[in-house]
């Protein structure tokens, strides 16, 4: 397979380029994306719009790469998470969330992911890679193909790995989920942990989508010791940086704050939250934390509700955020990228 072509991993212009260095008329090309990423075909075998000859004829030299299916598991509140098996053997998983009237994909960027956050489980094994564009694409292809006839609404980028470390592959993906599976901007929700440098550049790259920034405290020094990028980008330059940040009428950004109990989790943090956001067309989305250590622990009910109370009582939009998935390890903070039972590879 691998001196032979990826059509997947083809822009629209190397498609046209690929068909065109055939000699094949250019509607071919056309032909091949509407297969690809319309009708799903995981194979060339598969484009019966083409002759079996020039199946076998292309077959030679390309092919359709397609994430393995590892593993498919279902939540007791209809959640679902997908492993899949890259070529390589690494893994990645996606989230699945059906809602009232959507249906959103959490999807990975990287396997594992080199920011180092404490109270995270993707990023205790460290970076292992960046997904190139079509593995990040085809997160979505393969649940559209296996979901059939529905289809994923939404796409929030926040499952494994930190997307702005990956930057032009995602801003590839973003395009193409965009041009060629349809999404449109407004259902895309990128989320990231604070890379000031490129919040500055994705508009440029990718406008209009929507960004969610995991901000988790309210001091630096709280925030130095929970998330390692703040000793780098510090709150205060996180925040110009959304300030900075194009918003369409009636679009605000999104703050993340996953509540961890005596560390984050305070009335007084709460007031600051309010100070640090004045000015920032934005809502606050409360993760109570999905513990998986004895050191960091969830808050009660009562300091969440008392901690919301007092963004509400300023006038804010905060929401509770459960985390779906939890008995198979599906929510914020639980990807690995294995199996249940242990860090065996597939294949
Ligand atoms: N790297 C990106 C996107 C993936 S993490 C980022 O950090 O934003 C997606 C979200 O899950 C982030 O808001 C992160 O703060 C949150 N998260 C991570 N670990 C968590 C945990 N143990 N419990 C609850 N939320 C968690
Ligand atoms: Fe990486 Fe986001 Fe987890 Fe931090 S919270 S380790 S940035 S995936």
């Amino acid at each position: 397979m691998s001196n032979r072509t990826n059509l997947k991993s083809l822009s629209r212009d190397k498609i046209f380029d690929f068909i065109e260095a055939q000699g094949l008329p250019k509607y071919r090309a056309d032909q091949l994306l509407n297969w690809i990423y319309e009708r799903h075909a995981a194979s060339l075998e598969e484009v019966t719009e083409f002759s079996k000859d020039l199946r076998t004829r292309l077959g030679e030299i390309a092919y359709i790469g397609n994430l393995a299916v590892v593993n498919r598991q279902r939540s007791s509140d209809g959640t679902e998470k997908f492993l899949f098996g890259l070529e390589d053997r690494e893994t990645v998983e996606s989230v699945l969330i059906p809602e009232k009237d959507r249906l959103t994909l959490c999807i990975s960027s990287q396997v594992g992911c080199a920011m180092g956050c404490s109270f995270c489980l993707t990023g205790k094994s460290g970076l292992i890679r960046n997904l190139r564009a079509w593995e990040i694409l085809d997160q979505i292809l393969s649940v559209n193909r296996l979901i059939k006839p529905k289809k994923i609404t939404n796409i929030v980028l926040m499952g494994m790995g930190e997307p702005l470390a990956n930057f032009e592959e995602v801003v590839d993906a973003l395009k193409r989920i965009i041009s060629f599976i349809g999404i449109s901007k407004r259902k895309i929700t990128l989320s990231t942990a604070g890379l000031v440098p490129k919040i500055l550049e994705l508009p440029k790259m990718a406008p209009d989508i929507n960004l969610a920034i995991s901000l988790n405290a309210t001091t630096d020094t709280v925030r130095d010791r929970l998330m390692p990028v703040n000793r780098k980008y510090p709150i205060r330059s996180l925040l110009d940086a959304c300030r900075r940040y194009p918003l369409k009428p009636r679009r605000m950004l999104t703050v993340e704050y996953v509540l961890i109990s005596g560390i984050n989790d305070s009335v007084e943090d709460a007031r600051r939250l309010v100070r640090l956001l004045k000015g920032i067309r934005c809502k606050v989305n409360l993760i109570p934390l999905n513990s998986h250590e004895e050191s960091l622990q969830r808050p009660s009910d009562v300091s969440v509700l008392a901690f919301q109370k007092v963004l509400t009582d300023n006038d804010m939009t905060a929401l509770i955020r459960e985390s779906k998935g939890q008995d198979i390890l599906a929510a914020c903070g639980q990807l690995r990228g294995r199996h249940a039972g242990g860090p065996e590879k597939n294949r």
